[in-house]
């Protein structure tokens, strides 16, 4: 079977044209969207991180705020920040980078974000609109995985789709929206005995582990359609997915590579969650302070 790589830069450039028209129809009509990224400390991935985002609000003509607390600030000095940025009518989205330095919890500053401009999906209540099937704000890289099935025209419906890995931030969202969608869903995670015989039933497989070359073309039914969300950064530097890409040429029908499959994807989520926030915003009237 011939594989064919799904060309993630491609259709994250495509949709990132259509976010830019967007903006510019509220930036015409008076409101600008609005990022604000917040991070705190030094922590060396981040930064590059952050500068991407930045980066693409620029390119997408959405304002970007980019707050940089010093290491020795507090979760109150954070929590402070955060309020303000919620009350602030100018800023439609709020992402706070994580990893946080030791002592703050992660689960009390995610809940201080109001819920409104939770561009990153992680506040409870995003989660559980999600769960019920009432999605507002959805985490952006599963958000960015069902736009690459949707272009690549593929439909979960009736499909059994595996889904490797059960985090709040990818494998949960990811599996609660196959589920929407019609899908047979079956959760793996790091307890699973016996991976391969349940990977080997799946028509669409979406993997978030964390662990190089966890997937093998032995562990895949052809024609499967296989989604690489790993990034793990090898011993020589280079970047690798959770799939061993050159394995499963030949069974997969599609796979995304790593990097430029699901990468991409990702942040021009961000953008598009920022857009419909701002959206939302002005048409329930909330755009002055
Ligand atoms: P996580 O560490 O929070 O979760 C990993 C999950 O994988 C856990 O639920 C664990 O039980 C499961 N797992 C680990 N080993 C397993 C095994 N051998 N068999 C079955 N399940 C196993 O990670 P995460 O935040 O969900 O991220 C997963 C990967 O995706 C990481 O490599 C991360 O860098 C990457 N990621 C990429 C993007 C992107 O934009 N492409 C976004 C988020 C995360």
């Amino acid at each position: 079977m011939q594989t064919r790589t799904i060309d993630g830069n491609a259709i994250a450039r495509e949709l990132r044209a259509g976010i830019l028209t967007r903006a510019a129809t509220l930036t015409a009509g008076g409101v600008q969207p609005g990022l604000a990224v917040i991070r705190v400390g030094s922590h060396p991935a981040s930064s590059v991180y952050v500068r991407n985002k930045i980066a693409a609000c620029g390119e997408a003509g959405i304002h970007s705020r980019d707050i940089h607390l010093s290491e020795t600030a507090d979760e109150a000095a954070l929590l402070d920040q955060i309020r303000a940025l919620n009350d602030d009518a100018s800023i439609h989205g709020i992402l706070v980078q994580l990893p946080l330095p030791r002592g703050f919890s992660p689960e009390r500053v995610l809940e201080a974000v109001s819920p409104l401009k939770d561009v990153d999906g992680f506040h409870p209540m995003n989660a559980g609109l999600l769960a019920v099937g009432h999605p507002r704000f959805v985490p952006c890289t599963p958000l960015g995985i069902m736009k690459l099935l949707e272009h690549e025209g593929v439909n979960p419906e009736g499909r059994h789709a595996v889904v490797v890995g059960r985090s709040n931030i990818v494998g949960k969202p990811i599996a609660l929206l196959l589920l929407q969608k019609g899908a047979t869903v079956t959760i793996c995670n790091s307890r699973t005995p016996d991976l391969r015989s349940i990977t080997r039933q799946a028509e669409i497989l979406v993997v978030a582990a964390g662990k190089p070359k966890l997937i093998t073309g032995a562990m895949l039914s052809p024609g499967a359609i296989v989604i690489d969300v790993g990034i793990n950064r090898l011993a020589d530097g280079k970047l690798a997915g959770d799939v061993d890409f050159s394995s499963v040429l030949g069974t997969a029908a599609r796979v995304t590579p790593v990097p430029g499959g699901v990468g991409p994807m990702t942040i021009a989520m961000l953008l598009e969650n920022t857009v419909a926030s701002a959206e939302r915003a002005l048409a329930s009237g909330r755009t002055r302070t």
